[in-house]
């Protein structure tokens, strides 16, 4: 039993951090504004951040104006004309103004506390396919940007996600061994040739990933070129099924919004 373990270790914690709030009142992860809890958002904040709702598309997880918009399965007409490779994708807000801050904090700013409140979101919206997975796995980054950031932020994501869902995370299934360029501005030709061999299953974990129901986690979902590359490797390695999910997604109207530059690579 360690000093601080069990009923006092626990009165001792929540001394502690009762005292730090005292000394340093909680912040909105967004703003900096002072809140009432830890890992919030300011009312300000909050209402700028657009959760994805129902109607949205089955496969690709976009927002839709009216229920009208689905055609068969579900699905959205791009869907339709060119069905993804995965097989379902969630994403918890609309990228835009509102979760923009958070999640660029999140991935160069060190605010990894950003997660934990992204992941509330994500749970609930990728709940259906959260109840059916047997492996939560992050996009994997290229170690020379895991060596500038520290962290991957889609590991942090779900992690987040797995203690909410309780659905175990796979952090390395995946790795990246070529770095790739960004990829907002190219084609889809383009991007699909850049993304090859980009991504591959490590070897080790492939036996764990065989039949297997897999949801893949993201940051942000834009074109979705690393998404495919991952879900063919993680199909070809033998998984049983690759959904996604995401805490953001850029939608059609955001695309011709957001210039290039200001796009977030994927
Ligand atoms: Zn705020
Ligand atoms: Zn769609």
């Amino acid at each position: 039993m360690t000093l601080l373990s069990g009923q006092w270790g626990r009165a001792l914690r929540t001394t502690g951090r009762f005292a730090l709030d005292l000394v340093l009142p909680p912040t909105c992860s967004s703003c900096g504004e002072e809140v009432d809890q830890p890992h919030s958002l300011c009312p300000a904040c909050f209402i700028r951040m657009h959760p994805i709702g129902e109607p949205r598309c089955d496969q690709c997880g976009v927002p839709l104006p009216a229920s009208t918009h689905l055609g068969r399965d579900a699905r959205c007409v791009s869907c339709e004309l060119h069905p993804p490779v995965w097989s379902k994708a969630r994403a918890a807000y609309v990228y835009d103004e509102g979760s923009r801050d958070l999640i660029l904090s999140l991935k160069y700013a060190d605010r990894t506390q950003n997660a934990i409140i992204l992941a509330r979101q994500m749970n609930r919206a990728g709940r259906d396919i959260l109840e059916q997975a047997d492996w939560l796995i992050p996009v994997p980054v290229h170690w020379r940007r895991l060596l500038e950031r520290k962290y991957n932020q889609a590991a942090l994501l779900a992690r987040a996600v797995s203690r909410l869902a309780v659905v175990p995370v796979f952090v390395d299934a995946l790795q990246r061994p070529r770095a790739t360029s960004r990829l907002a501005s190219f084609s889809a030709d383009e991007r699909a040739r850049e993304m090859q061999d980009a991504i591959r299953v490590r070897p080790r974990a492939v036996d764990t990933l065989k039949g297997r129901r897999v949801v893949l986690v993201d940051d942000i979902l834009t074109t979705g070129s690393t998404a495919a590359a991952c879900t063919s490797v993680l199909l070809s390695a033998g998984a049983a099924s690759v959904c996604l999910l995401a805490a953001a997604r850029t939608t059609p109207d955001a695309q011709e919004d957001i210039s290039q530059t200001e796009l977030p690579e994927d």
